[in-house]
């Protein structure tokens, strides 16, 4: 903005607002736009990441959105007879009946252009089956990758943008929400080249992150025209960005050396992992929907694998982007270690040995980080990485090996089991059409905006309305009633004020 190159972000802002907006504990795309679209903190909607633990064994399943506990905006608007238009929301498979169209998020397992299952109403679907789920395989970067990644996701914002416009201009909806993933897929592979400060720096492609943002700029610009008029409008990132340098924590090598955790010999868990490898890119989601017990199984077995369960307390799945720590509970996990009895104390102890670690800025029990019916489906705790002169660690798979390791020059650019140049930041940025007296607002304030904005009375939500002090200051303003002092008073008021010096 500062550069003049997004136009349409820097009117947005001189109309009403921008401030930076707090993401979700941690700051990761499934819990951030769950709370975004409840107003609730993940402990009450229940969704913590992709995957969850199954309960009883040592593996994990997808999560979507029927593990939602609480009610989506959609769901609301809908009850009370708005028109809604939901695209590409993560964490929406499979798509909901509202009252309007609904098509899914990145997350939808769809494997061919003519499974409709990711839209509602099913007869929408020719109208958006070019819609686009993944752009390339973000595994593989190598020669001649980064290129055809920019071009990728340029083209994918087009076709996006075309097929909104197309269902925005259809009719006046009350709501209508899109999600454009390509600012959070350039930012974590191009951020090498963004920054020259970067400890991981490569020339080339210094401006792909802008022209990313710049495109995105132009899309805004087009979707407020055919919106038309004063809309209310809101951009909201579900985190923000930095970038990452080259230290990497190996979570279960530091447990192991404290005691806490042994390793086995490696079972054999490579099915999914060959394959995911081999599948080619649009076929993942049907393998995962038909083998999905399976790929469950896989998944646990290749995470946890090399784990000693009788000799271990606890683990951690080392997932990069949600840093955590999971104990072996008794009666909860099927080879327990840790009774009950002595959780609290185990958890507590186990924080604060983590702390006295430099890698680890923060280690919390989840109960401090989050509140709920729902706070046992996350990780027992919720770790805060250190960081590296503004630059995050990188969180890898380890069996066995040093705690803490550097990657090496060749593996800069990231990659598989070699972090991503870019990372995801707590503070995302929030550009909204009207003015607002919340000076920190958070993810879980946009839901009950939204409500607010409507007239829609919702359930109960931890996040406030961000237009209510405006809007309560409109309603509930008492009406003045001018009450002039007396002829005694005013003598008196006069004999003061000259008594002060203020008259003269
Ligand atoms: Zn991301």
């Amino acid at each position: 903005m500062a550069e003049g190159r997004l136009p349409h972000l820097a009117a947005l802002r001189a109309r009403g607002t921008c401030l930076p907006l707090r993401s979700t504990v941690p700051p990761a795309t499934f819990p951030a736009w769950t709370t975004c679209v409840t107003g609730v903190n993940p402990g009450k909607h229940g969704i913590f990441d992709f995957t969850e633990m199954i309960p009883g064994h040592y593996a994990l399943r997808f999560v979507n959105a029927t593990f939602r506990k609480a009610p989506a905006l959609w769901t609301v608007l809908s009850q009370a007879g708005k028109r809604v238009g939901i695209l590409g929301v993560p964490g929406t498979y499979p798509p909901e009946p509202v009252n309007g169209f609904m098509v899914s998020g990145f997350d939808s397992p769809v494997a061919t252009r003519v499974d409709a299952s990711f839209v509602w109403p099913p007869s929408l679907h020719p109208e958006v089956r070019a819609w686009r789920f993944a752009d390339f395989q973000e595994t593989e970067i190598g020669e001649g990758w980064h290129d055809r990644a920019l071009n990728s996701l340029l083209d994918g914002i087009a076709l996006k943008e075309d097929i909104a416009v197309r269902l925005l201009a259809r009719e006046p909806w009350d709501f209508f929400m899109l999600v454009f993933g390509e600012s959070d897929t350039v930012s974590h592979h191009f951020w090498l080249f963004h920054d020259p400060r970067s400890p991981r720096h490569r020339p080339g492609f210094e401006d792909a992150i802008r022209k990313v943002y710049e495109r995105l700029d132009a899309a805004v610009g087009r979707l407020l025209a055919t919106a038309g008029g004063e809309v209310c409008v809101a951009v909201v990132s579900d985190h923000g960005f930095g970038g990452a340098g080259t230290g990497v924590v190996h979570l279960n090598n530091w447990l192991a050396a404290q005691g806490h955790l042994h390793f086995a010999p490696e079972r054999s868990g490579g099915m999914k992992r060959f394959a995911l490898r081999w599948a080619p890119e649009a076929w993942r989601g049907a393998l995962f929907r038909r083998f999905s017990g399976l790929a469950a199984r896989a998944e646990g077995g290749s995470r946890f694998g090399g784990i000693d369960w009788a000799r271990t307390r606890a683990w951690s799945e080392e997932l990069n982007y949600f840093p955590s720590i999971r104990v072996n509970l008794q009666g909860r996990e099927p080879e327990g270690q840790v009774p009950p009895e002595h959780y609290d104390a185990f958890v507590r102890e186990l924080c604060a040995q983590l702390e006295t670690w430099d890698a680890v800025a923060r280690a919390r029990p989840r109960g401090e980080v989050c509140h709920g019916p729902h706070v046992g489906r996350a990780p027992d705790i919720i770790l805060e990485l250190a960081e590296e002169d503004g630059y995050s660690l990188s969180c890898l798979r380890s069996r066995g090996g040093p705690p803490f390791s550097r990657i090496r020059p060749d593996e800069y650019y990231g990659g598989k089991e070699r972090g991503m140049t870019g990372t995801h930041r707590p503070m995302g940025v929030l550009l909204l059409s009207e003015r607002t007296h919340a000076a920190q607002p958070g993810l879980e304030d946009i839901a009950p905006t939204v409500l607010a904005a409507l007239g829609v009375a919702g359930p109960p939500m931890d996040g406030k309305s961000l237009l209510a002090e405006a809007a309560d200051g409109v309603a509930e303003a008492p009406d003045i009633v001018e009450a002039p002092y007396s002829p005694e008073e005013e003598a008196m008021i006069e004999a003061r004020l000259r008594a002060l010096g203020y008259l003269e």
